[in-house]
């Protein structure tokens, strides 16, 4: 799946969720998050976001490594 990161953090352009073709951007206050089951790993997000905020799973700088967690548990919440 793909996971949104520190990035995005009150940015939230949502350019990404108009392309989604499987509607699984949320929506919190602050952020987005990507539903890592929903997630078809189609990539059409990845050159939306201006801020460079979405990554593969696999492929997340190290230092965001917990948005991974953090996508997973807060996706269904919002
Ligand atoms: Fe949606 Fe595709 Fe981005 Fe996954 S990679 S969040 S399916 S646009």
């Amino acid at each position: 799946a793909h996971v949104v990161c520190e990035p995005c953090f009150g940015c939230k352009y949502t350019d990404c969720v108009v392309v989604c073709p499987v509607e699984c951007f949320y929506e919190s206050d602050k952020v987005l998050y990507i539903h890592p089951d929903e997630c078809i790993d189609c990539e059409a997000c990845v050159p939306e976001c201006p801020v460079e905020a979405i990554y593969h799973e696999d492929n997340v700088p190290e230092e965001w490594k917990s948005w991974i967690e953090k996508n997973a548990e807060e996706a269904p919440n919002c």
